[in-house]
């Protein structure tokens, strides 16, 4: 009897085993708009699927949202099927169901990953806002809560009035730890050189329950604020874990080694609450960048080295 019952485990185990590899993380790539011309989502979604496959840690499904407008009524993502939603997608507002549905599932312990221009996404979305912790653009104002950036070496908001949201020429900057026991930091270099990418700046939100892992440098001449403006943040809401990136605008930009590992990690923690990968040797110094050449190349303009 006992024999017969292990016979059909093992049988039930190899059926779905092409399915679900055994303890893989499963994670849910969100795409299907971007705001305006700015972001080439469609381009970007394999992007991050190959690195997070490449781990050997995740199992990766995308689900494509309707265009805004378009007929949600049939569009019901079952978030609770995944230990994390990756979001790679900028809308300005969902149906009401819809966002609660999202909601709950980060209450209840869902992980949630951010990408870049995922922030720019619903302003109007209070529980979105306190997930993220800080977005731009997409009209957010002062309504939308305080400037959050680093002075002095200590994270401060500010009331000033503005809009949110802005970015300077796409170069490589230096990025700074400013938490290095959090296990998604542990191990990182104090400084590395990030590939050209825009540096987020004038970022607005609530900022609550809301750690910045890493500040960039936004210089005042390439258009920035002269602040330390937040790049990684972790969040939490409910019981649900938030990694934050602001990095990420295009494939060359994705091609970092330091976005790659960071995306990594973030999205391990953010399922778990624990980072078991180690950090590979090619991880950028704090002089020189370092990039995949392979995942530069996945850019239809790639010509032998990606854009610095
Ligand atoms: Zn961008």
């Amino acid at each position: 009897m006992k024999e017969t019952v292990w016979i059909s485990l093992i049988a039930l185990l190899q059926l779905f085993a092409p399915l679900t590899a055994a303890g893989a993380i499963r994670v849910m790539i969100l795409d299907g708009q971007s705001g305006g011309p700015y972001h080439d989502w469609e381009r970007v979604t394999p992007v991050l699927r190959n690195q997070l496959e490449a781990t050997g840690l995740f199992q990766v499904d995308v689900v494509t949202a309707p265009q805004s407008g378009g007929d949600f009524s049939t569009f019901k993502p079952e978030f609770k099927k995944y230990q994390v939603v990756v979001s790679n997608y900028d809308a300005p507002e969902w149906p009401a169901e819809l966002k609660a549905s999202f909601e709950q599932y980060v209450k209840d312990g869902g992980g949630f990953v951010a990408v870049h221009a995922a922030n720019n996404a619903f302003p109007d979305w209070p529980a979105f806002n306190e997930m993220i912790g800080i977005g731009g653009w997409r009209n957010r104002t002062e309504k939308a809560g305080p400037f959050w950036y680093y002075k002095e070496g200590k994270l401060v908001s500010d009331n000033t009035p503005g809009n949110a949201g802005s970015h300077g020429a796409r170069i490589p900057f230096p990025v700074t730890n400013r938490d290095s026991e959090h296990p998604i930091a542990k191990g990182l270099p104090k400084v590395w050189m990030h590939a050209g990418d825009e540096l987020y700046a004038s970022l607005r939100g609530p900022g609550k329950n809301m750690t910045v892992l890493a500040t960039a440098h936004s210089a005042t001449d390439n258009r920035g604020t002269g602040y330390d403006e937040p790049v990684l943040m972790v969040l939490s809401y409910g019981k649900g874990r938030v990694f934050h990136t602001t990095l990420g605008h295009d494939i060359p930009a994705l091609s970092c080694v330091g976005f790659i590992t960071t995306l990594q990690r973030g999205t391990e923690w953010a399922a778990t609450g624990r980072v078991t990968q180690k950090i590979p040797g090619s991880f950028p110094t704090a002089e020189t960048v370092s990039f995949r050449v392979d995942i530069a190349a996945m850019d239809p303009g790639f010509k032998g080295s990606p854009r610095r």
